[in-house]
Order: structure tokens, then sequence, then C-alpha cells
């Protein structure tokens, strides 16, 4: 779609009455035919538009996909989302938002797609990510702290979707799975991958790339022992608009929050609360070593606490953690 006939359809869905063709017309600078053809290639794309003379253009069905026009209504925030570029294909949302932070788009831009070629995961591995049926989502942030404090977004995130899927689907129950996953009866339902451009003293911004599997009805043999979805854990199709806005409702607040505190502190009862790893035996593979002890907790950091077998409790800030066994 090209950006007149984007600007066209959020001007049809940001109300519920007619709007004249004379009035497009004017507010866009194009002649009636133009409108019309903008209406036809809505149409083509699956919008259904009733056209009625003396009246107008009403727009009577949307199409599901996580477009700005279809999220808008959803969102309560002042700034997430106000901007949502979306790309039927791309090969990864977080190559284009890092491209556009760099060209200075402003925090609370988001990145979306339908699907996406190269989705990636953390150390580059795969994200699968086929059309129509997920989320793909990136979001820039410029937090005006220091880059040490940037990995704690992740797990910020990581409650914010928590909290946006507990409302939408009370009986789902997932647990956040430190530093980057959400899980579900131990599949994964949902990654984070932040990135960010940075000095010591300064971020520049942080691209926050959000993948949530939502109403796939089968995972690929690759991933289908690991990975699970929305509606194969609830049996029931998910408006992606509506979960794409309920995760930037819940984040915005709790990133305002963030921002005036100096750390998680004032979440850690949430993050421990919905931790896989509390209380479990865990082994954690780092790039050049690999430990493993008992989680007894998160720290303010975000850091996963560890009580090891010499008695030391240490915080571990990144890693990949696997369960041991559980204790009972
Ligand atoms: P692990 O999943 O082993 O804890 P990780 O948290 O570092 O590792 P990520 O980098 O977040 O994993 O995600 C990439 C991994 O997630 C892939 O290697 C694959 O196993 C799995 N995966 C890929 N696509 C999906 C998907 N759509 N849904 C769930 N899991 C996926």
């Amino acid at each position: 779609m090209n950006d007149l006939t984007v600007k066209i359809l959020n001007r049809l869905s940001s109300g519920n009455d007619f709007l004249s063709g004379e009035s497009l017309c004017h507010e866009f600078g194009i002649t009636r035919s133009a409108v019309w053809k903008h209406i036809g290639l809505l149409r083509a794309e699956g919008y259904q538009i009733d056209a009625v003379t003396g009246r107008g253009y009403h727009l009577s069905a949307l199409t599901g996909r996580p477009v700005e026009a279809e999220v808008r209504p959803f969102l309560t925030g002042e700034r997430f989302g106000k901007k949502i570029i979306y790309h039927p294909v791309t090969g990864s949302t977080n190559i284009q938002a890092k491209a556009l932070a760099g060209e200075g788009a402003p925090e609370g831009s988001v990145v979306v797609a339908d699907s996406q070629n190269g989705g990636r995961g953390r150390m580059g591995r795969i994200w699968v990510s086929p059309p129509g049926v997920n989320l793909y989502f990136s979001l820039i942030l410029r937090p005006e702290v220091p880059s040490i404090r940037v990995p704690q977004l992740t797990l910020l995130v990581a409650v914010a979707i928590h909290r946006a899927l507990c409302v939408l689907s009370p009986a789902l129950l997932p647990m956040i799975k430190w530093p980057n996953d959400l899980l579900v009866k131990g599949k994964k339902l949902c990654g984070v991958l932040c990135e960010m451009q940075s000095e010591p003293e300064m971020t520049h911004f942080v691209v926050v790339g959000i993948g949530i599997n939502v109403n796939q009805t089968k995972m690929p043999p690759e991933i289908e022992e690991r990975a699970t979805s929305l509606f194969l854990e609830s049996g029931q199709f998910f408006s992606r608009p509506e979960l794409l806005a309920f995760v930037l409702n819940h984040l915005e607040p709790l990133y305002n929050e963030w921002l005036l505190h100096d750390d998680l502190g004032f979440i850690l009862p949430y993050l421990e609360k919905y931790s896989l790893l509390q209380s479990k035996e865990v082994s954690i593979d780092q790039r050049n070593r690999n430990l493993s002890g008992t989680v007894v907790g998160i720290a303010r950091g975000g850091e996963l606490k560890l009580l090891c077998a010499d008695g030391q409790t240490i915080l571990v800030s990144s890693g990949e953690a696997h369960l041991r066994k559980e204790i009972s």
C-alpha cells in the first residue's frame, strides 16, 4: 500500500461516521477519481468500505492485520504506537527499526510485519515467522539512561507482555523465563530481543523486538516440541491488532516508571512470582563457562541470583538457562 492509501485508511478508521468524498479530496489534495482509486486499492486489500451517494465512505470491516488503522482504536497510551510502520513481509523488524531509529524516528514508533524471512532470536538464531497468524514487531525506545541499565528492559518488557496476556487470556498462566522468553507449560510462546546503540554513559536508542505466536494452529517440526501459540493453548483465535495494542498499553506506564527508578526493584515481586526458574535447579551456558545452582531470585539489576554448590550466591547477568530438575 502506498503512503496515501495508508493515510486514507487511517482517516476512515478514525471515526464511525461516513466521510464525504469531497472532504477526503480536500484533506489530501487529490481529485475524486484519485479518492476512488485509493478506495479500490483498500478494498483489494480486504477492507470492506461502503460507498453511499450523498454520504460518502464508511469503513465497515477490517482485515485483522496489525496495521496502524486497526491497532489504533485499542491504544490507550500517549506515545507508544502513535506511529506504526507495517510490512507485509520483511527480513527482520528489528533491522528495519534500527534503521529508522538511526534516522531519528521518535520514541514509541513501531515496526510490525505480517511475516519475516530473516527473523532472529539471541545469538542470531532463527525466529520462525510465518504470515497471517502471529505478531512480529519492534518498538523504538530512547531511554536517557546509562547503557548498563538497558538489559533490564528485556525483563520489563516480559512483564508487560505477561500482564497483557493475563488480561486477554486469564486461563493461560504464562511464565517468564529469564531473561527473554514467555512460556506456557514449558513451551515458548513469545521471545524478546532488545538491541541498542549506545555509549557507556548514554543510550542513543533501544529496539525492542517481540515475537508472539498468536493464531498459529501447528508449529513446524523443527520447533514443535519447544514452541506453542495462544491458539494451541487456549483453542481461541485472538485479534493481532488488539494484542499488539495491549502489549504497548501495558509497557508504556511500566517504562515510564522504570525511567523514574534506578532499577527493577519496583517489579521484582511480580517477576519472581511468575519466574519459571524461581527455586529451580538450573545450568547456565555462557560463552566460555557453564554455571549451575539453584535460582533464589532476581536481583534489582535484572540478574539471576544463583545459589551455587559452594554456598555462595552469585549474580548472573547473561546466558542461556536450562532447567535441571525441580526441587520439591
Ligand atoms: P532457548 O530457547 O534455547 O532458551 P533463547 O531463549 O536464547 O534459547 P531465542 O534466541 O529467544 O532463544 O529464540 C530462538 C530460538 O527459539 C530458536 O533457536 C528456536 O529454538 C526457538 N524458536 C524459533 N522460532 C520460534 C517461534 N516462532 N516460537 C517459539 N520458539 C521459536
